[in-house]
């Protein structure tokens, strides 16, 4: 049995918070995964930022309602799940997703939760597990799946490691030069055929 478990942000939909800083102009929040490795270590700077500025949740909220998935990611997502249980592993949070995954066609999304106060003010988060993108995959493996994964940055690099096979797809040269290990293709084309050659199933395009 086979599944598949793919990074969200950069993969399938824009970095949200790029698109959030764009709109602002605070380029102090567009780092992300790729930039700071350590998402506890990012978030606390996206909070302090949002903070310093007195910006809601609401108003990201209308940021991402102007978004839409990745050229090409719909049609994507609708072959990986005729050939693969999916499985969306992201480290945004379910108060962010919901207006994307609706464009996406609401495939199964395990990520975190914001803490939000009663005038919006996103006041700290709840992240799921320690780990939370290989551990999901040490437990589909528990369940007798094998995991083919597939991320863009920094913290896909633990899930891609531990799932049997990973891929890095839409990576900056510098994960790809860190994680030689991984195949690392950059179109939605490609991206099918890592998947087919990772698969132990005769599945074609
Ligand atoms: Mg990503």
């Amino acid at each position: 049995m086979e599944l598949a478990c793919l990074d969200l942000e950069g993969v399938l939909i824009p970095e949200i918070w790029i698109a959030f800083a764009e709109e602002t102009g605070i380029d102090e929040l567009k780092a992300t995964t790729r930039d700071v490795p350590d998402y506890d270590v990012l978030m606390k700077q996206r909070l302090r930022i949002l903070d310093e500025h007195g910006l809601t949740l609401p108003q990201i909220q209308a940021t991402i309602s102007r978004l839409a998935p990745l050229d090409g990611a719909s049609e994507f997502i609708d072959w990986l799940r005729e050939r693969f249980q999916v499985v969306i592993l992201s480290d945004t949070f379910y108060d962010f997703a919901e207006p994307l995954m609706k464009q996406l066609g609401h495939p199964t999304l395990l990520c975190h939760k914001l803490e939000v106060d009663d005038n919006g003010r996103i006041t700290d988060y709840t992240l799921r597990q320690k780990d939370p993108k290989r551990q999901s995959v040490r437990a589909f493996q528990l369940l007798n799946y094998r995991v083919i994964a597939a991320g863009d940055s920094y913290n896909d690099t633990t899930m891609l490691t531990q799932a049997e096979s990973g891929i890095l797809f839409h990576s900056p040269q510098n994960v790809i030069d860190e994680f030689p290990q991984f195949p690392a293709v950059h179109t939605f084309e490609d991206l099918k055929k890592q998947f087919l050659k990772a698969s132990q199933r005769n599945l074609t395009l």
